[in-house]
């Protein structure tokens, strides 16, 4: 068994909000905000593509890191309109988020396109945050557990224990997804945990799928981190709206800032 702890990490999916003035300031008050804290979680902000630079510029010299909030699985070509994990890796991006919901529901991602973006983030050396989780309708047909187990089965497709080591999940039911309707957080527990179990089919001992860190998104808040945030499973939080406003993302980072850094034995 190891004894690797698990991150806690928050990240903002700030989705297709700011203009790089704007990026930039909302990057460099969180940073302000940051500094001197003790216990801080890994911190990511995914701005849309435009404003990489300006807030990897924003983050320099402090522990915030950057992601993005797609990218393609080729390296270059003719391929209009898409962006490449070499040209993330330039921005100083070390984070893609892959297969996010509105991925899936307006852009034709899916279980078979997902493996392919994630294989490709993890060999330019890019941490992927792998999003699963179900529809309202999934939900209310009790499909929650088959769907989240196919999306991570599929994530995961081709990779090899020591690369799956190197992801991160996000559960995001995704009737929470701006809508201000939250998982109840014993639900959101559970089925984070059946992401990490799943997980286990991958690895030849089981208990190192606990190694993975797994995080809840949906309408996450200043309101309701601090319960979420409680539940050993979750390991943090992906924020949509609530990462747009610097005081309230502070917020939320406070209440991760108290959490206490799980063994993954224990978890
Ligand atoms: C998201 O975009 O991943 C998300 C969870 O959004 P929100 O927090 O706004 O629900």
């Amino acid at each position: 068994m190891s004894d690797k702890v698990r991150k806690t990490i928050i990240a903002g999916n700030w989705k297709m909000n700011k203009l790089r003035k704007e990026a930039s300031e909302l990057a460099s008050a969180l940073v302000a905000g940051t500094k001197g804290k003790e216990n801080l979680p890994e911190i990511v902000l995914c701005p849309p593509f435009t404003c990489l630079d300006v807030v990897v510029a924003a983050a320099k010299g402090s522990p915030v890191k950057v992601g993005a909030q797609n990218v393609d699985h080729r390296d270059s070509g003719a391929f209009t309109g898409e962006i490449a994990p070499p040209m993330l890796v330039d921005c100083g991006a070390s984070y893609v988020i892959i297969g996010h919901s509105e991925r899936r529901q307006f852009f034709g991602e899916t279980n078979q396109t997902v493996p392919l973006r994630v294989k490709a983030a993890l060999n330019h050396g890019l941490t992927p945050i792998v999003c699963v989780g179900e529809l309202l309708d999934e939900r209310e047909n009790e499909l929650t557990d088959p769907v989240v187990k196919r999306q991570v089965g599929a994530a995961v497709t081709g990779l090899t224990e020591e690369e799956i080591l190197k992801l991160v999940f996000a559960y995001e039911p995704v009737w929470a997804i701006g809508t201000g309707k939250v998982c109840e957080s014993k639900e959101a527990a559970r089925v984070v945990a059946l992401v990490r179990s799943t997980l286990k089919a991958s690895f030849q001992n089981k208990e190192t799928a606990e190694q993975v860190p797994v995080l809840y998104g949906g309408s996450m808040s200043a309101k309701n981190a601090e319960e979420l945030l409680a539940q050993d499973e979750i390991d943090g939080g992906l924020i949509g709206g609530a990462s747009l406003k610097a005081d309230e993302f502070l917020e939320i980072i406070n209440h991760a800032c108290k959490r206490p850094r799980l063994s993954a034995t224990k978890a």
